[in-house]
């Protein structure tokens, strides 16, 4: 590609700081961006080891990495570069315009949004601070990519200070209707919009998300929109879904790796061979895991004979677990999980085997590969990377993924079972359909998942965001 560096922008800084015997430690984080990230450093001929090669990344610098015996925030790959502001700010813009506004409304649940006019200041002040950091690092040939909707407004913000700059934006949550959009006071809304439109090229994971978008942009800008280009006096803004995904093959393999094979016997025996249901998700009201737990309920008061035969291992990853609306929700399944197992369970049964905690990677493969059935029911997702990784994980070809038609993923897994989360009976037919599945079936529904998902893995995503800016010179002198 013609561009010369890689410079990302996100939330999330590629390390965290961790405390050790020797004092504080850097540790890389393992997520799905860091990987892409790097694949696309590799393809634009970044990333070779020597210094002038190193990604740079821009993301919110916590308390401890401004200590004073912080350790440089620079490995083999990466420097970061973070963003201190004040606290107040910080909160301001991060719980509470980012996830007690944008979070809950563009999920679909608007009557959790709060509105607050300090938040969206504070949302400003803080995308202006990422933009100060930013601005000193960018030399000309440089791609800035920045991710997610902490930074809506920071693409026009670049786009001012640098009007040549290359500037790409990936959203990383769903992207709604505009009947949702219009809940925003107008001027906050147009502010957002125009805020993206800084880009040269907008990426959603859906189709849908896309639609929705351009949808808002005619109506709160009145733009002419050809095809799917924004077009702008000067410019225009390509808007395309590129669906996230995961490093397939880690999945793929890890699956016959010694502890994962132990992790996992040992969980069968502990289940007494039992079928096992599976789900992980954090904890968030768009989950659905109150829904599921009735699904499972239904599932359980209408087959008896399955009683003793079957055990729902759910697994609730914390998160944001100081706000009153996931304590409540915390609180709803806890009571659900409770009740259930209360009910049907007996001295040498219980229905579901819950906890509240994170899961080691080794832990999550396994549970992956042993169980029977993954039951994946958000009420709303942009993507759910769970589903993928489980189907990834079946190198066996055996197991049923039941898969709700409210997360992107459905859209590119039509051969899972797709159900309506808040059907409670759609949900037990499906588990018990999918208890009975036979082998080969299974077998044809996975060999198609998993042939979609090693050709559109997380390379594949970023790759794919890469090439969209090769039609941008193509594509301004069509307009011209
Ligand atoms: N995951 C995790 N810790 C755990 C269990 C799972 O970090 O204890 C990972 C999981 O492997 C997946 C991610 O968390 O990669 C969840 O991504 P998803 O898109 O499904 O949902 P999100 O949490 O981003 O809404």
């Amino acid at each position: 590609s013609s561009y010369k560096r890689l410079l990302i922008v996100s939330y999330r800084l590629p390390f965290t700081i961790q405390q050790t015997d020797d004092g504080p430690e850097l540790k890389q984080n393992s997520g799905g961006l860091v990987s892409a990230v790097l694949s696309m450093a590799e393809q634009m001929g970044q990333n070779q080891g020597d210094e002038s090669t190193k990604i740079h990344w821009v993301g919110h610098g916590d308390a401890s990495m401004q200590q004073d015996n912080a350790p440089a925030l620079e490995n083999e790959t990466f420097i970061a570069h973070p963003v201190f502001m004040d606290e107040a700010v910080h909160k301001g813009f991060y719980e509470g315009f980012s996830n007690d506004l944008i979070w809950p409304l563009f999920h679909y649940f608007p009557s959790y949004a709060s509105f607050n006019e300090a938040d969206f200041q504070h949302y400003q002040q803080a995308n202006k601070r990422f933009l100060d950091e930013l601005t000193a690092l960018i030399q000309p040939g440089d791609l800035i990519w920045i991710h997610d909707f902490q930074l809506m407004l920071l693409p026009e913000m670049v786009r001012q200070a640098v009007p040549d700059a290359t500037i790409g934006y990936f959203f990383h949550i769903p992207f709604p209707t505009y009947e949702i959009v219009k809940l925003l006071p107008r001027s906050w809304r147009q502010l957002l919009i125009k805020g993206l439109l800084g880009s040269d090229v907008v990426g959603f994971h859906t189709n849908d998300y896309v639609q929705h978008f351009l949808g808002s942009v005619s109506e709160v800008l009145a733009l002419p929109i050809i095809e799917q280009r924004v077009v702008l006096p000067d410019r225009s803004v390509i808007v395309k879904d590129f669906p996230i995904s995961i490093d397939f093959n880690k999945f793929n393999t890890s699956g016959q790796d010694t502890t994962v094979a132990n992790t996992r016997q040992h969980y069968q025996n502990l289940l007494r061979q039992n079928k096992i249901i599976f789900s992980v998700d954090r904890l968030d009201y768009t989950k659905g895991i109150t829904y599921r737990l009735l699904g499972y309920e239904r599932f359980l008061e209408q087959n008896p004979d399955w009683h003793d035969k079957v055990t729902f291992v759910i697994t609730v990853v914390p998160s944001r677990d100081t706000i009153p609306q996931y304590q409540e929700i915390k609180r709803e399944i806890e009571e659900a999980v409770g009740r259930i197992n209360g009910l049907f369970g007996t001295i040498g049964w219980r229905p579901i085997v819950y906890s509240y905690n994170s899961l080691s990677f080794p832990e999550l493969m396994a549970l992956y590969t042993a169980c029977d059935v993954a039951l994946i029911t958000p009420v709303r997702d942009g993507m759910n990377l769970v589903c993928k990784e489980f189907v990834a994980s079946r190198y066996d070809n055996r197991g049923v993924l039941i898969l709700s038609e409210l997360a992107g993923a459905a859209q590119e897994l039509p051969e899972a079972l797709i159900i309506n989360p808040t059907d409670k009976q759609e949900v037990a037919d499906a588990i018990k359909q999918a208890l009975l599945m036979p082998a080969a079936e299974q077998e044809e529904r996975l060999i198609k998942m998993r042939n979609h998902l090693q050709n559109h893995n997380v390379f594949r995503w970023s790759s794919d965001f890469l090439t969209a800016f090769d039609n941008l010179k193509t594509t301004h002198s069509t307009l011209e």
